[in-house]
């Protein structure tokens, strides 16, 4: 479903990616691991096209992002075109980043009826079969400040599935909340895991890899280091450098 091949990206003179090469199949669970700087981040907001990546490519199914086939001639998207393809990939944040003055159910039909012209009794149809499973069916008159973190990060997981995307990405979505609330959270992303969606998934959080992940990759220095089942990356890894990150988890 993704492949990504040889992505580069700089800030400055600051190279972050340096060749990163990537392949998630359909209903494949990939947890990225690696130090703090080491790009995880700058590949996850390239895959959907926050950042244009500076050689390289990446396909989401049939798609090239960012560009597409004129003929013979691979052609860049416009700002139109960027929007549509960005709109099948499913994004979670550390920072929920939810919409303050909606209620939860105004966030989560926001995209459906907004972007992809959805109509509005379908949108919330489906907003409350999400909420219902994320556990929150009877928060969606809420407003974001009423819920705990947990729950915020619940309802940006159902906002993210509302635009019922073919890939799903988070970015630590666990990093920012307190250590009572980040069970909750991952036990939602595991229900999605084992319901097929396509995950690529950053954390810090072992247990998680371990537990959900068809596969692991460490990522040091803007470069996919090792990779493999979490068995064996987690358990016996090959390179120093991926034994290095692992022994401060232990
Ligand atoms: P962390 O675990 O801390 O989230 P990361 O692996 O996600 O780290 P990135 O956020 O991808 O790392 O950042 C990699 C490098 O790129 C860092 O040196 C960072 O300062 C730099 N960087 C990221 N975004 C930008 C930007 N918009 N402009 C300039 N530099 C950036
Ligand atoms: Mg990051």
């Amino acid at each position: 479903l993704v492949c990504a091949r040889n992505v580069y990206k700089r800030f400055g003179d600051n190279e972050v990616l340096k060749g990163i090469n990537m392949d998630v199949n359909p209903g494949e669970v990939v947890v990225i691991l690696g130090p703090s700087g080491s790009g995880k981040s700058t590949f996850l907001r390239c895959i959907n096209h926050l950042e244009t990546m500076d050689q390289g490519y990446i396909l989401v199914g049939e798609e090239q992002i960012g560009y597409a086939l004129r003929g013979e001639r691979l052609h860049r998207l416009g700002a139109r075109a960027i929007a549509r393809q960005r709109s099948q990939i499913g994004m979670v944040f550390q920072q929920f980043n939810l919409y303050p003055h909606m209620t939860v159910l105004e966030n989560i039909i926001e995209a459906p009826v907004g972007v992809h012209g959805r109509k509005r009794a379908e949108a919330e149809q489906l907003a409350y079969s999400l909420l219902e499973r994320v556990g929150l069916r009877e928060k969606a008159d809420a407003y974001p400040r009423q819920l705990s973190g947990g729950q915020q990060q619940r309802v940006a997981i159902a906002r993210a599935l509302a635009i019922q995307p073919q890939l799903i990405l988070f970015d630590e979505p666990t990093s920012a909340l307190d250590p009572e609330l980040v069970g909750e959270v991952l036990a939602t992303m595991r229900d999605l895991a084992d319901q097929g969606l396509t995950m690529i998934v950053v954390t810090h959080e072992i247990g998680f890899a371990k537990e959900a992940a068809d596969r692991v990759v460490f990522m040091d220095g803007g470069v996919v280091v090792e990779e493999g089942k979490p068995a064996d990356v987690l358990g016996k890894p090959q390179h120093p450098r991926t034994r290095a990150f692992l022994s401060r988890f232990i």
